[in-house]
C-alpha cells in the first residue's frame, strides 16, 4: 500500500503530529484527490489547541485534520458519473445523509445525520484525501487554485451577507477574522453603501480597510455604540453581520442595530451568554438569524460566480503561504491574529 504524509490529531491533548498512513481508497460514491492546497480554518485551530468544543466533538484518534481544499481528482469510485480524473475541485465540508427531513426539504447544510470533513472523518491536511462525489465542486478555470481552497469559508461569508437585504444598506461587521474580511469584500460588491467593521487586532484593522470597510473601529480604544449611531444619523445600522463570537461585541451590535434591522450571526461564543431579549429583539422588531455552513448548493453557485466574474478579489485576504510540514507556524500565526487566511501546500 503506498503511503502519504498527513497532519493528524493523535492524542486528546493540544498539538498535532505528522504521520505516515496508507493513501485512502475511494468508496463507490467517492473520489480520491491529490491535495494541491489546503487552508487553516478557525475550527482547525480549535482542534489543534484542543478547546472544550474539540474535546467533546473530536473522537476516534488518530484523525487527519483539515477540511478546506483545492485538489485534483486522480481516482473515481465506480458509481461516480459526474466527475472525471483531472477535474480540479473544491469541496463542501458538510456531508449530508440525503434522506432526513432537512435534506429532503432543501436544508442539507443542517442535516441531522451530517458529518464534517476533518472533524468526524479524516480530513485534507494530507497529500491525498477521499471526498464524497456529491460534495465535490468542480472549478471554473478562471478561479485561481489558491482561491479555490478558501471557497468553503468564503461561502460562509456569502451565505451571511446574502441572508437579508444588503444593497443600499448600512452594515456593521463585528470581527475581522478571515470570514469577517471576506464579508466586508462581499458586502462591498453587493452594494452595501456604508460598511463599518469592528476589530481589535492592528494587522486585521489594516486588512479590513484594504478590502473595503469605510470605517474600522477598535473596541479597545473607543465606545462602539455611540460611534455607530453617530455615523448613521442616530438610527443604527440596517444589518449586523456578527463574526466575533465575543459577548460584548454581540450585545453592542444589538444596541447599534436600527429598529426593524436584521442581525445575522455566524460567530460562536465560547459559552452561553445573556442578551436583553425584550429590548434588543422584541421591541426592536429585529430579525435575528443563525447562519450555519453554506446552502447546498445555491451558496456554492453564488460563491463561484463571484470568483469567476473577477469582481471579488481574495488576494489581499490570503496573507500567508506555508508548506504542509510547517503547519505549526500557521497555527501559531492564526492564534496571534496577525494574519488573514493561511494556505498550506502539501
Ligand atoms: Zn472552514
Ligand atoms: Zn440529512
Amino acid at each position: 500500500m503506498p503511503k502519504m504524509k498527513a497532519i493528524a490529531k493523535t492524542k486528546p491533548a493540544p498539538g498535532a503530529e505528522i504521520i505516515e498512513i496508507d493513501i485512502p481508497t475511494p468508496g463507490p460514491d467517492e473520489v480520491l484527490v491529490k491535495v494541491l492546497a489546503t487552508s487553516i480554518c478557525g475550527t482547525d485551530l480549535h482542534i489543534f489547541e484542543w478547546n472544550k468544543w474539540a474535546q467533546n466533538r473530536f473522537k476516534n484518534l488518530p484523525r487527519v485534520m483539515g477540511h478546506e481544499l483545492c485538489g485534483e481528482i486522480i481516482e473515481i469510485g465506480k458509481n461516480v458519473e459526474n466527475l472525471k480524473k483531472g477535474d480540479i475541485i473544491s469541496a463542501e465540508t458538510h456531508i449530508a445523509c440525503g434522506h432526513c427531513y432537512l435534506c429532503q426539504t432543501g436544508n442539507a447544510h443542517i442535516c441531522v445525520n451530517g458529518s464534517i470533513l476533518g472533524v468526524d472523518i479524516n480530513g485534507v491536511f494530507a497529500e491525498y484525501a477521499v471526498i464524497p462525489a456529491n460534495n465535490a465542486w468542480v472549478l471554473d478555470k478562471r478561479i485561481p487554485k489558491d482561491h479555490a481552497s478558501v471557497m468553503e469559508p468564503l461561502g460562509n461569508a456569502v451565505h451571511t451577507v446574502l441572508a437579508g437585504d444588503i444593497a443600499g444598506n448600512s452594515v456593521l461587521i463585528t470581527g475581522c477574522g478571515p470570514i469577517g474580511l471576506m464579508s466586508i469584500a462581499v458586502s462591498r460588491i453587493c452594494g452595501a453603501t456604508q460598511i463599518i467593521a469592528t476589530e481589535i487586532n492592528a494587522y486585521r484593522i489594516e486588512l479590513a480597510k484594504k478590502v473595503g470597510a469605510d470605517l474600522v473601529l477598535n473596541p479597545k480604544e473607543e465606545k462602539i455604540v455611540p460611534r455607530v449611531l453617530g455615523e448613521t444619523r442616530n438610527l443604527g445600522v440596517d444589518a449586523v453581520l456578527e463574526m466575533s463570537g465575543n459577548p460584548t461585541a454581540i450585545r453592542d451590535a444589538f444596541e447599534a442595530l436600527r429598529p426593524g434591522g436584521r442581525y445575522s450571526i455566524l460567530g460562536i461564543p465560547d459559552k452561553p451568554m445573556e442578551i436583553d431579549l425584550g429590548k434588543h429583539i422584541v421591541f426592536k422588531y429585529a430579525t435575528v438569524q443563525g447562519i450555519n455552513g453554506r446552502l447546498m448548493f445555491s451558496t456554492w453557485h453564488q460563491t463561484a460566480r463571484f470568483l469567476s466574474s473577477g469582481r471579488l478579489d481574495l488576494a489581499p485576504i490570503i496573507t500567508h503561504r506555508f508548506s504542509l510540514d510547517e503547519y505549526e507556524k500557521g497555527m501559531e500565526l492564526m492564534a496571534s491574529g496577525n494574519c488573514g487566511k493561511i494556505l498550506l501546500y502539501p
